[in-house]
């Protein structure tokens, strides 16, 4: 079939119609072509993804980042932008959703064929830790996507496919009536009829589709989750050389991987993973000649923006920074930056798989701590629609920032008990917890605005991602999951894709 510009020449009815190519969208089309299904993909966006177009605000104080930073639109979606961190749903996750954790582990091996992040292999045999009966343990592997941009990776088996037809900027105003549903062109505003729709539109836009119907769901938008991110502490390790072979990126199955630190659950703790990292690019007091080198190129304008997505670009190079101080690091070592910038622009941009990121060695052993954690679902967390405009209201909690600063204190305890190491805190123990809220903020990981479950008073969609009380309106994507966990969730929603296009394919009349 083909991808093409607008709407001209479809049939006056599809089978299988699917709003939106983003990750999760490819991957339900992609699947359902396996199946033999005819699909239909309408997308908003054009062939090169950019910010998108809708109108959200954001509530007074919310510590949520800019939608135009976090959402874009065109063939692949947001995955233009994303990392590329491959990590599944952990099992004391599935005690808070309606299905089983077999029934999204099937289709791991279809999702990794997918992100194309190798075998779903996310345990590594060997735990440096070597404290077997402690909580921490540092042999859970995050896996990193080979294929980055999933709509230039599928460009060319989408347009070659018999099954799938693309069409581009063809953005869907209104789901109200399946078989009439309205979309905008460039041409101006036309109807669709399709048998089985399936709302794949990344999961702020989902919810305004949805919200556009003649009764929305009263749980829509009302438990908005995300992640807790930053950190606090940098951890030393015991044995230097060690320490970073452990902590640094690797290839397993020909892909890039990493491991992160796990604390084995207890009642009430969070559900939270920590990872060796640089030290923030923009504090010059790092001393380290590529780290400054690399925020300085990253500040330079049209440079920074196509070394990185623009949300990591602001990450990285902060609220401030003394250039003089890094332009100082740079010229104190200028062979050393010569050979560490040597093998990072090889890696990263000319081997395949690129490099995902490098752990720049430090002979001390010391290196920050990233921690990644679960939020809780609290009501006040919320999207509202009023008109055309979407309102985001979005904050963390005092409870958060303590279980985030407690969890740390025992993966402390735990390293200096196996004698790997210890923390070494950035605050004092008064000033840590504000540390942590000060910098806790997402908005890249949109969950649990869409809820699966089977109650319709608390949830939007069914355990099929069907939306309640609609045939044949089908929801999938981040927002469906129910709660966050510590995984980065496109992992888990493509999973969700894969299993959605089977039900669909199997149901008699789709
Ligand atoms: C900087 C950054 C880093 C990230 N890193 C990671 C990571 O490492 N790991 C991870 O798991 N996740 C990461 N994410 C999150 C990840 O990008 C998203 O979870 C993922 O893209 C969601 O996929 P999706 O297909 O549901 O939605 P999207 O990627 O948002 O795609 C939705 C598509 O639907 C289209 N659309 C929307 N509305 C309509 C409409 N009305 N009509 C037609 N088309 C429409 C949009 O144009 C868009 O192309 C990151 C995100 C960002 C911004």
């Amino acid at each position: 079939m083909t991808i093409r510009r607008g709407i001209s020449g479809l049939a006056p009815k599809q089978d299988i119609l699917i709003i939106g190519a983003g990750p999760v969208g490819l991957a339900l089309a992609l699947e359902l072509e396996t199946l033999g299904r005819r699909v239909l993909v309408l997308e908003a966006g054009g062939t090169r993804p950019v910010p998108t177009r809708m109108d959200i605000d954001l509530a007074p104080g919310a510590r949520h980042v800019e939608p135009k930073l976090a959402m874009a639109e065109g063939l692949g979606g947001t995955s233009a932008w994303w990392g590329g961190r491959c990590v599944p749903p952990d099992r004391q996750d599935f005690l808070e959703w309606p299905i089983e954790p077999d029934d999204l582990e099937r289709w791991y091996e279809r999702t990794a064929e997918f992100l194309g992040c190798g075998p779903p292999r996310f345990e590594d045999g060997v735990d440096p830790l070597l404290h077997a009966s402690g909580a921490a343990h540092f042999s859970a592997l995050e896996r990193w996507t080979r294929v980055r941009e999933l709509g230039q990776a599928y460009r060319a088996r989408l347009k070659g496919s018999e099954l799938i037809d693309v069409r581009l900027g063809v953005r869907v105003a209104s789901i109200a009536d399946i078989g009439r549903l309205q979309v905008s062109t460039d041409e101006g505003p036309a109807e669709i009829a399709a048998g089985t729709v399936i709302v794949a539109a990344g999961g702020l836009a989902s919810l305004a589709l949805l919200a556009e119907l003649p009764k929305p769901s009263p749980a829509l938008g009302m438990h908005y989750v995300g992640h807790t991110l930053g950190s606090v502490a940098d951890i030393v390790f015991d044995d230097p050389e060690a320490g970073w072979r452990a902590s640094d990126f690797w290839l397993d199955g020909g892909t890039w991987v990493r491991r992160r630190f796990t604390l084995i659950d207890e009642p009430g703790s969070p559900n939270i993973v920590f990872w060796v990292d640089n030290p923030a690019f923009h504090d010059a007091t790092h001393r380290s000649a590529i780290l400054s080198a690399v925020w300085l190129a990253l500040q330079v304008p049209g440079l920074g923006s196509r070394l990185v997505s623009e949300a990591i670009r602001q990450r990285h190079i902060g609220s401030g920074g003394d250039v003089k101080a890094h332009i100082a690091n740079v010229l104190r070592d200028p062979f050393g930056l010569a050979r560490d910038a040597v093998r990072i622009v090889d890696q990263r941009y000319l081997q395949k798989p690129r490099r995902p990121g490098f752990l720049i060695h430090n002979k001390s052993g010391r290196y920050r701590l990233t921690f990644h954690g679960a939020q809780a679902m609290r009501p006040k967390n919320r999207v509202t629609k009023e008109g055309d405009r979407l309102t985001i209201h979005y904050n963390f909690t005092r409870d958060e920032a303590v279980a985030v600063v407690a969890a740390h204190e025992r993966l402390d305890a735990e390293l200096q008990a196996s004698g790997m190491g210890r923390l070494a805190w950035h605050e004092r123990p008064d000033q840590r917890i504000k540390a942590v809220l000060d910098q806790l903020e997402d908005g890249f990981h949109q969950q649990g605005l869409l809820r699966m479950r089977s109650d319709p008073a608390t949830s939007v969609v069914n355990c099929d991602c069907r939306l309640h009380g609609h045939e044949r309106l089908y929801v999938v994507g981040t927002g469906v999951l129910p709660t966050s966990g510590q995984a980065n969730p496109t992992f888990a929603a493509c999973a969700l894709a894969i299993r959605l296009a089977h039900h669909v394919a199997g149901s008699a009349d789709a």
